[in-house]
């Protein structure tokens, strides 16, 4: 068997990813998702592809299933909990871009035909593709989470974004044993600090900052990272409120609970929470502990008017619990002290910090990963440093390629 692979986005960065895989004259497409930088940033055009899998819902992978299923006749292979995760930010993003004012990819009667075209998968299910089987591998990450391992003369497998370690949400994704590897390297050159350290910080921050007279402002990713940080407070004595889009994906994890690391935890875990159903209650939230909230980026979502409310108290903080990436209003306010509050620019008095709870694992743990999985070729993708990694693992004796967006490369 020969493969022909394309990326028509997220090759050689972080983001819009679209693989492109074409194997005994089937295409197939692994992912295809947006960048919510500002202007959003879409991949390739993807051409008429026979079969479509989607890895996980995170916009940069799932962000523009709408605009293939809008053109072409092709159903989406998922596990459940990832469709309906995926539909959620689906509306959200084009709600967002209606009020940006951006020329929008797809509209919400394209999101009613993407709904339709989904088909549920579980964790070793295999799907047919042509003469292809595809076997569906947990990935870590976040709930739902998938590896596909596309089986022929020899294995292919697509990991998706993956973590190999085990966080208070998710056990962490085992490696397959493959010809071909074609894996995330976000984390590349970077390793992160022990989760238990990270978590052990986070609670000695909120105890100070609460022993001053101070609230916390969390703000964090609704798909995965609000969840995972509701189990870590929901042992602690302080009183946290969740408001943002994280509310209804806890309701989609509840019903899922095969995908999370333990059901029974995450629903004492909601029951702890005091929700913010309304705007009203928003007053209310802010004198408590701790709020949770979106968008982990500070661009836009109830988190700013939370933040204005105690911009200038120097005993309350703003703790940040995920990546920041360039040009968004977390990474202005780490690196300038000031963000954009609708439009204006204006100084942040309280204390800032962020935490590394990554989703993603870190250079080492993609390293043991790959041999683990002991292919005779590894594509890296999914990263902007992939030469760190790549130079480690020619270093092991493995062949590795780094194609750029748009450069074909074969199996
Ligand atoms: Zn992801
Ligand atoms: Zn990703």
């Amino acid at each position: 068997m020969a493969i022909e692979g394309e990326f028509l986005g997220g090759g050689h960065e972080v983001g819009r990813l679209g693989i492109l895989l074409k194997c005994r004259d089937q295409r197939m497409l692994f992912d295809y998702g947006m960048t919510a930088t500002d202007p959003p940033q879409y991949p390739a055009p993807a051409p008429p592809i026979d079969f479509m899998f989607l890895t996980h819902s995170h916009l940069d992978h799932c962000g523009m299933i709408p605009w293939l299923t809008a053109r072409y006749d092709i159903d989406i292979t998922s596990t459940g909990v990832s469709r309906e995760v995926g539909v959620l930010l689906m509306e959200d993003s084009v709600k967002i871009g209606a009020a940006e004012g951006y020329p929008e990819p797809y509209t919400s009667e394209d999101i009613k035909i993407a709904k339709r075209r989904f088909s549920d998968i579980m964790f070793g299910d295999t799907v047919d593709a042509g003469d292809t089987q595809v076997v569906a591998h947990p990935g870590g990450h976040i709930p739902g989470a998938t590896m596909y391992e596309l089986v022929d003369r020899k294995t292919t497998l697509v990991t998706g974004d993956i973590h190999t370690l085990e966080t208070r949400l998710v056990q962490g994704a085992k490696p397959v044993k493959c010809d071909n590897l074609i894996m995330e390297s976000t984390y590349s050159g970077r390793n992160h600090p022990s989760r238990l350290k990270t978590e052990y910080s986070l609670l000695k921050k909120i105890e100070e900052v609460t022993n001053r007279g101070g609230t916390c402002i969390i703000p964090s990713f609704a798909v995965g990272r609000t969840q995972e940080l509701m189990l870590l407070l929901k042992d602690s004595r302080y009183e946290f409120w969740l408001d943002g889009m994280g509310r209804k994906v806890n309701k989609i994890y509840l019903r899922y609970p095969e995908y999370v690391k333990s059901a029974k935890r995450l629903r004492q875990a909601f029951r702890k929470t005091r929700e913010v159903r309304s705007v009203h209650a928003r007053s209310r939230a802010l004198k408590g502990d701790i709020i949770l909230t979106t968008s982990g980026m500070l661009d836009g979502g109830p988190v700013v008017s939370y933040i204005e409310a105690i911009r200038d108290d120097p005993k309350s903080a703003i703790l940040l619990t995920g990546y920041q990436v360039e040009g968004c209003n977390g990474r202005k306010l780490l690196e300038t002290g000031t963000m954009d509050f609708r439009g204006v620019t204006e100084r942040v008095q309280c204390e800032v910090l962020k935490f590394d709870f990554s989703a993603h694992a870190g250079h080492d743990e993609l390293l043991a990963f790959a041999k683990g999985c002991d292919p005779e070729k590894i594509v890296l993708m999914h990263g902007d440093q992939r030469e760190i990694l790549a130079g480690d693992l020619r270093a092991d004796g493995f062949e590795v390629l780094l194609p750029r967006n748009g450069e074909k490369f074969n199996l």
